[in-house]
């Protein structure tokens, strides 16, 4: 058990390829401080009740709309994968994901709790802007090198103690190791993909203002709303005061790519 422990803390240390493409805008307490007083005057967001006609027709536009913007946006980038196919999903939890090959799943919980359309084309640009950044490979990656460490450290501590490790330890480590890296996006890539999100919304000719709302309820929201994008995505005033840098470069520099980290 003590041996586990270690390996855990040792792996979290080590285990991260995960750092952003492109270099983003620093945050100063003075924007985090706006951010968080926006916030708690904020409603929290309650989910509306929408047909499924509804829903599939909202998500169909807001990926039309984002579509074609980001895949050229992509194309420039040229480090990730280009090409999506999205998935509805029926949960009603405020969340979305970005996995496997262009695999974008979309939960029927972002239309209900999105006030406008903007507020959705977010959200899909976001889950394009991990892959188009090329996220989940580099996560794959930083999987394989916990596999790795996690196989190495039985092995050293075997060693150590004058015996050598059993099948079953190594087996368990390297899933040990591999669980590390597989936790989640870094927040780095987190912000990243809000970065691209408002990049590839700006591109496309769509309001930054009025999607930007979102971030906000969902930071008001936090801990009150069935939602697991909260998990997922941390949220919060940190992320609004991201975004709203990031629109800021983006419309100085009439919407370039930031230059790479
Ligand atoms: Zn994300």
């Amino acid at each position: 058990m003590q041996r586990r422990s270690f390996m855990a803390l040792a792996g979290s240390g080590l285990v991260c390829g995960c750092g952003a493409v492109h270099r983003l805008p620093e945050l100063s307490g003075g924007n985090i401080a706006a951010a968080q007083a926006e916030v708690r005057m904020a409603v929290p967001p309650l989910p509306r009740s929408v047909s499924d006609d509804e829903v599939v027709r909202t998500l169909r536009t807001s990926i039309q709309l984002v579509r074609a913007p980001a895949a050229r946006l992509c194309h420039e980038m040229d480090v990730g994968v280009c090409e999506w196919n999205f998935r509805l999903s029926r949960s009603r939890e405020m969340n979305a994901g970005a996995t496997g090959y262009g695999q974008i799943t979309l939960n029927r919980g972002i239309v209900e709790y999105a006030a406008n359309e903007e507020e959705v084309c977010m959200v899909v640009a976001h889950e394009i802007g991990h892959h188009a950044a090329n996220h989940i490979a580099r996560g794959t990656r930083s999987r394989m090198i916990g596999v790795l460490i996690g196989v190495t450290l039985v092995g050293v501590a075997g060693a150590l103690a004058g015996a050598s490790p059993d099948a079953d330890v190594m087996r368990s480590a390297a899933q040990l190791g591999g669980h590390i890296g597989d936790l989640s996006f870094s927040k780095e890539q987190e912000r990243e993909a809000d970065y691209m999100a408002a990049l590839i919304l700006y591109r496309a000719g769509i309001d930054l203002d009025k999607a930007r709302g979102l971030l906000v309820t969902m930071a008001a929201g936090s801990g009150r709303m069935a939602t697991s994008f909260l998990d997922t995505h941390p949220a919060g005033p940190e992320r609004v005061a991201g975004w709203d840098r990031a629109v800021a470069e983006i419309r100085a520099s009439n919407g370039r790519l930031p230059r790479r980290a």
